[in-house]
């Protein structure tokens, strides 16, 4: 009967659900697990000074090494954590161990290599923020000036009123850069307001810009900004020489991406900096 047809649709309806709902507790409860006991694992990406390809400093990207599952990619987990709000002690979690393990490593120059950790927007909107950075940058020693955090542009739209955060962190010394930058809806306004130190062109861009006109003029158009504004630029996703060499020219100031480098373990990056 139709009825009868009703109800198993529902059933199956539910089936389906819950199956999907199951996957995702146990996701969570895998990544609460991983976090408790450090399971998890934070690769470094280095970040390359355009003019002379040397290391200036390094990017901070979490990795799940799941006992089922194989490395698990953030784009899988990093969504589920915002949304269950497990966010706050992954984030925290990264920036405590990436401080950890950059301390005291040399970049190109000598100096305290510099350092940039990804923050989620519900890090940034919790009320202990700041005190959160400024005890770990106490405990582990890292010097303030060398962190860089990421924030996405949609973030920067969201803090933009309760602003103070970011006046906050400077004045502690660190820097903010805005990620995947052109892929959002930040209005010049809103950049023009913020003490932003560095805009990170979005990957998308760097992929078109030998073959497309249009993905040029993009990027034209976003170093200008960073000059007239003052901001650093660094382009991030560069695979070819040629998207290099042509970003260089167009005065882009840093490049990441697997043409220099792909993210990697910190025992390969101290090998990586002994053989310089
Ligand atoms: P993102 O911050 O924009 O990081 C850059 C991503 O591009 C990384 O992916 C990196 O491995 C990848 N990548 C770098 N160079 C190249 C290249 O030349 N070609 C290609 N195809 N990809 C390249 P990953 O590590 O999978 O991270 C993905 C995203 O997950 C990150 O994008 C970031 O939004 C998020 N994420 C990673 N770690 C954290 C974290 O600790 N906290 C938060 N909140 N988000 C994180
Ligand atoms: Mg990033
Ligand atoms: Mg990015
Ligand atoms: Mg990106």
């Amino acid at each position: 009967s139709a009825k009868s047809q009703g109800r198993n649709r529902y059933q199956f309806f539910t089936e389906d659900m819950s199956e999907r709902t199951h996957e995702r507790m146990q996701m969570e409860q895998g990544l609460r697990r991983a976090i408790e006991s450090d399971a998890l694992e934070v690769h470094y990406q280095p970040q390359l000074r355009l003019s002379d390809r040397q290391r200036v400093g390094v990017e901070a990207l979490v990795r799940w090494p799941h006992p089922d599952l194989g490395m698990v990619a953030p784009a899988r987990f990093i969504p589920v954590a915002e949304e269950s709000g497990i966010i706050e002690a992954l984030g925290l979690w990264v920036l405590r161990r990436a401080c950890r393990d950059i301390v005291g490593l040399p970049d190109c120059d000598g100096r305290q290599m510099r350092l940039a950790v990804n923050v989620s927007v519900r890090q940034f909107l919790r009320d202990d923020f700041v005190t959160q950075v400024l005890e770990v940058l106490t405990e582990t020693g890292f010097p303030a000036e060398a962190l860089e955090l990421e924030i996405t542009e949609s973030t920067v739209q969201v803090i933009e009123r309760s602003a103070g955060i970011l006046d906050a962190l400077k004045r502690l010394g660190v820097s903010i850069s805005i990620d995947d930058f052109g892929t959002g809806y930040s209005s010049l306004s809103v950049l023009r307001g913020l003490p932003i130190d560095r805009i990170k062109i979005d990957r998308s861009f760097v992929l078109d810009l030998t073959e497309n006109d249009d993905a040029r003029a993009m990027i034209d158009a976003m170093l200008a900004l960073g000059r007239s504004l003052r901001m650093k630029t660094i382009a991030e996703g560069i695979e070819l020489a040629e998207q290099a060499d042509l970003l260089t020219r167009l005065g882009c100031d840093e490049g990441q991406g697997y043409l220099f480098a792909r993210p990697m373990p910190l025992a390969d990056l101290r090998l990586s900096l002994t053989r310089r």
